[in-house]
C-alpha cells in the first residue's frame, strides 16, 4: 500500500521555496513518483513540477527562479491519473482573478460526476487528476472573490483531502470534514507559517508545531496577520488509522500523538493478545521496527536486527520470473544468520496486503536457518481497499480478503500468523471516541 501525497506551504519566508524543498525531502516516503514546487514573489506565480525524487527534480538554480516570500509544494506517487508529468502537482492555472496553484493529498470520490457535469458545461481537462476538478469548480464560481469560490468549490466535492492553494497574495489551507489525511500548522523561526503533510517537515525547517488544522477547517494567510480561521464544516474525524501503522514517518505527530509512540504501543498490544514462545523478535525493517521493539518489550523476549534493510536499491528492472523477484527482496532485505539461525523466531510486520513479500521473508529466514518462523503482524488483516488517497489493490488481490489466517499462514509458510485485533489497534492508538477510518480492516466506508 501506497501514501499518495504530502503537501507543503510556507507563507512569510524570503526563501519559502527552498524551505518547501526541504519539507519535501523529509516527507519523500509519501510519494516517489514526482516532485513540484509553485512560488509567488505578489506578482506571479512560478512553478516548477517533473517527475523523481525531490533531489532530482530541484537544484539550487531552480530554486533561484522560484522566487516569492510563499510557495507551496507537492511529492506524489501516482493512483488516480497515470503518472505522466501532466499529472505531477502544483497543479497551475490562469483565470479572470488571476493565477492559481493548487496542491492535494486524498482521494475524491464524487470526481467523476463532478468532472462530468462540468465536462456537459464546456470544461476541458488536461489530467486525469481530482485536483483539476477543484481548478474548474474555482474558475467557474459566480462568487467575486477567491476565499468566496473557494468555499463554494469544497462545499462540492465529497472524500478525502488536505488541500493548500496558493494565490499571489494569499496562501489558504483546508481540510475535509473528516480529516481523512493529516495537515498541521507550524511557525517558522522568523515568524512566517508552515501546513505539512506531517511534522517530520517541521523539524527539518526549524519550525515550531502551533496545531493540526481541524477537519472541516480553513486557514486564510495574508502578509502582516495571524492565520484567519473559517470553520467551513461541521468536523466529524475520521482519521486514516494507516497514518499510525504504515505511512507516516515515526518521528512525526500526526492527529496529535507520535507515530513513534503508537507503534510501539502495537507491539506491546499484540504480545499481550497473541503471545508465543522464542528466542528472538525482530523487525521486517522500517515498518516493523517499532512494533517489534514494543513486543520484545512486553514480552521479555530479546529484541534483534535479524534481517538488514538496503536502503539504496532504488529502482531496479527485473525480469518478471519467479527467481528474479526472489532476488528482488534479497536485494532489499538480508537476513542475518547469526542472530537467526537455530532460534524460534517471531517476526513482526505492520501488514500484510498481497502475501508475496511476507512469503519470500519467512522463506529468507529459514534458509538463514531459523527453526521456528512465527509472524506477527501489528494491524488487523487488510480486507478492504481504500478510496480515500491510498494505493490499494484491488479486493481479489488482498489476501486477508480472500484467506482464512490459517490459509495465509500455510501460503507464507509462516510456523504460526497472528493479527492484532482491531479492538487492541483502537486501543494502541488511545482512540477515545470513533474517531478513526479503519475501512480497510472492516470494509465500513464512511463517504
Ligand atoms: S480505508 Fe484504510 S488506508 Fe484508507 S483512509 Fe481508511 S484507514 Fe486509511
Amino acid at each position: 500500500m501506497n501514501e499518495k501525497c504530502a503537501v507543503v506551504g510556507i507563507f512569510g519566508h524570503e526563501e519559502a521555496s527552498k524551505l518547501a524543498y526541504f519539507s519535501l525531502h523529509a516527507m519523500q516516503h509519501r510519494g516517489q513518483e514526482a516532485a513540484g514546487i509553485s512560488s509567488s514573489d505578489g506578482k506571479e506565480l512560478h512553478t516548477i513540477k517533473k517527475r523523481g525524487l525531490v533531489m532530482r527534480v530541484f537544484d539550487e538554480a531552480k530554486l533561484k527562479t522560484l522566487s516569492g516570500g510563499s510557495a507551496i509544494g507537492h511529492t506524489r506517487y501516482s493512483t488516480a491519473g497515470d503518472d505522466s508529468i501532466l499529472d505531477a502537482q502544483p497543479v497551475f492555472a490562469r483565470y479572470d482573478l488571476g493565477e492559481m496553484a493548487i496542491v492535494h493529498n486524498g482521494n475524491l470520490t464524487n470526481a467523476e460526476e463532478v468532472r462530468n457535469k462540468l465536462i456537459e458545461k464546456g470544461a476541458i481537462f488536461q489530467t486525469f487528476m481530482d485536483t483539476e476538478n477543484l481548478i474548474h469548480l474555482i474558475a467557474t464560481s459566480e462568487k467575486d472573490k477567491l476565499l468566496g469560490r473557494i468555499v463554494d468549490a469544497v462545499e462540492r466535492i465529497e472524500g478525502a483531502f488536505s488541500l493548500v492553494f496558493l494565490s499571489r497574495k494569499k496562501m489558504f489551507a483546508m481540510r475535509d470534514r473528516h480529516g481523512f489525511r493529516p495537515l498541521s500548522l507550524g511557525r517558522l523561526p522568523n515568524g512566517g507559517y508552515i501546513v505539512a503533510s506531517e511534522t517530520c517537515a517541521f523539524d527539518l525547517v526549524g519550525a515550531e508545531f502551533i496545531r493540526d488544522v481541524q477537519p472541516g477547517e480553513l486557514l486564510i494567510f495574508e502578509k502582516d496577520k495571524k492565520p484567519k480561521s473559517i470553520q467551513v464544516f461541521e468536523p466529524t474525524p475520521k482519521h486514516c488509522i494507516f497514518e499510525y501503522v504504515y505511512f507516516a514517518r515515526p518521528d512525526s505527530n500526526v492527529f496529535g500523538q507520535s507515530v513513534y509512540q503508537t507503534r510501539k504501543n502495537m507491539g506491546k498490544e499484540l504480545a499481550k493478545v497473541q503471545p508465543i514462545e522464542a528466542d528472538v523478535v525482530i523487525p521486517v525493517p522500517d515498518g516493523g521496527v517499532p512494533s517489534a521493539i514494543g513486543y520484545a518489550q512486553e514480552s521479555g523476549i530479546p529484541y534483534e536486527m535479524g534481517i538488514m534493510r538496503n536502503h539504496y536499491i532504488g529502482r531496479t528492472f527485473i525480469e518478471p520470473t519467479q527467481e528474479m523477484r526472489d532476488l528482488k527482496v534479497k536485494m532489499k532485505l538480508s537476513p542475518m544468520p547469526g542472530v537467526i539461525a537455530g532460534k524460534r523466531v517471531i517476526v513482526i510486520d505492520d501488514s500484510i496486503v498481497r502475501g508475496t513479500t511476507s512469503r519470500r521473508i519467512i522463506r529468507m529466514l529459514k534458509e538463514a536457518g531459523a527453526s521456528e518462523v512465527h509472524m506477527r503482524v501489528s494491524s488487523p488483516p487488510t480486507t478492504d481497499p481504500c478510496f480515500y488517497g491510498v494505493d490499494t489493490p484491488d479486493k481479489e488481490n488482498l489476501i486477508a480478503a480472500n484467506m482464512t489466517t490459517q490459509e495465509i499462514c500455510d501460503y507464507i509458510g509462516a510456523d504460526s500468523l497472528a493479527y492484532l485485533c482491531e479492538e487492541s489497534l483502537l486501543k494502541s492508538v488511545n482512540s477515545t471516541q470513533d474517531q478513526y477510518c479503519t475501512a480497510c480492516f472492516t470494509g465500513k466506508y464512511i463517504v
